[in-house]
């Protein structure tokens, strides 16, 4: 075959690219500092550089111990690194996570015992087992993987693929190294185990490239909710539902779909605080943003746009009667809103609502409306739906 390797360059080349790897992702746990798993993680391309320098160093040294025993000790704890970092960067601390961490510390306890044992200064015995200990540790990271909720879930997938390639390479270098056991052509052997190493730098390098990802992909996820989600309940807050709402508006009227906006304030909350506390206050609004989210469909946007306060904007289609679902919306606040935390709140709301008309030329102008339907409705003794340019509503459940 025509295909040779320069086993020192490439050994070298692993080494400094690990090294660089490692000390970019201790700069940003530096960065970072409460992301653990950034440590962890430049820890495993280190102890990689380092399984990757003392083997290598056995073309100039006769020290097995070193060569060959520390070598692989390095080089098998550079997945668990890998590993403990992706446990503690998804941080799900269940009884079941914690039996796999204690069974990842037995196995590596293991790992390094049998190595002790089997070790005869035989590089081939101590490939075998970091190898087999390797694949095992690759698996339990797919499984790791599987358990994170990452939106988008690109990284993810990369390295579920990643980790898998890597497996199956860890487990065709224990089988390579199988068949050599058996008697198989040395030179064969050689040239296979070392495309195997190529493969293996490879694959290292470009999973503590892909973790990173990750990483900022969950950070992007966790800022995005913050930034377009109410706190307190999950709603959309004032200026994504604003967002959502000019699209839906700018669909429906390029669409000719029809639309509704209610507005909604819960009446006399202020004494709903002063009597039974805030901290009940803020489960009437959490029990209330529940309330709509059930009574509502999924394509509907809701948010809280004030303290109290909270709007919809409503996709109609065919023979949704946006009537009825405002007085649903009403009795099922009331309803729910009787008692909460064992206390007697007796919640209610107001609702001003509108329809999309021709005279509406933004969504602002809708919700300008729905804003002085809902005055209405307070006007006029609250728990009740009033809607612009309509009949007034007289419903009082
Ligand atoms: P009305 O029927 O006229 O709407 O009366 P109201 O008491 O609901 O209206 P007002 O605007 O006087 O008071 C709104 C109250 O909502 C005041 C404030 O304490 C309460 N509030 C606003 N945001 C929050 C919040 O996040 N948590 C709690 N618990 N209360 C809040
Ligand atoms: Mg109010
Ligand atoms: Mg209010």
């Amino acid at each position: 075959m025509g295909f040779t390797v320069h086993l020192p360059t490439l050994l070298l080349l692993s080494v400094a690219i690990n090294l660089l790897i490692g000390g970019l992702l201790w700069a940003i746990f530096k960065l970072r500092s409460r992301q653990h798993c950034f440590r962890l993680w430049a820890l495993a391309c280190m102890a990689f550089a380092a399984g990757t320098l003392f083997a290598g160093a056995r073309a100039f040294i006769d020290a097995p111990w070193i060569t060959v025993f520390l070598a692989h000790v390095f080089l098998g704890f550079s997945p668990f690194l890998v590993l403990a970092g992706l446990q503690r960067f998804s941080g799900i601390a269940s009884r079941k996570t914690r039996r796999f961490r204690q069974v990842l510390r037995f196995s590596a306890a293991g790992y390094l015992l049998i190595l002790l044992l089997s070790f005869q200064g035989d590089p081939l015995n101590a490939r075998l087992l970091t190898a087999l200990f390797s694949a095992a540790l690759f698996s339990f990271a797919i499984y790791t993987l599987s358990k994170l909720d990452t939106t988008p879930s690109l990284p993810v997938r990369i390295l579920k693929v990643l980790f898998t390639v890597h497996g199956v390479l860890m487990m065709s270098q224990a089988l390579v190294i199988g068949v050599d056991w058996l008697g198989l052509n040395q030179t064969n052997t050689d040239f296979l185990l070392r495309l195997i190493l190529i493969n293996h730098i490879l694959l290292a390098s470009a999973t503590t490239l892909a973790l990173p990802l990750l990483a900022f992909t969950q950070s992007e996820q966790r800022l995005r909710i913050m930034a377009e989600r109410d706190g307190l309940t999950g709603l959309f807050n004032r200026r994504s539902l604003f967002r959502e709402g000019i699209r839906a508006f700018d669909n429906a009227a390029q669409s000719q779909a029809q639309l509704a906006v209610l507005m909604m304030d819960l009446d006399h909350f202020k004494q709903v605080n002063d009597r039974w506390g805030h901290a009940a206050g803020d489960e009437a609004l959490r029990l209330v943003s529940r309330t709509l989210r059930h009574e509502l469909r999924d394509d509907d946007i809701i948010g809280r746009v004030g303290g109290e306060e909270f709007a919809v904007v409503l996709r109609i289609t065919g023979d949704d009667d946006v009537r009825i679902i405002t007085h649903r919306l009403l009795e099922a606040i009331a309803t729910n809103g009787q008692e909460i935390q064992g206390l007697p709140l007796y919640i209610s709301a107001s609702i001003g609502g509108v329809e999309k008309a021709d005279r509406h030329k933004t969504f602002a102008d809708m919700m300008i409306e729905a804003d002085s339907a809902l005055y209405n409705a307070k006007n006029k003794g609250r728990n009740r739906v009033e809607f612009e340019q309509l009949p007034p509503e007289t419903t009082t459940p």
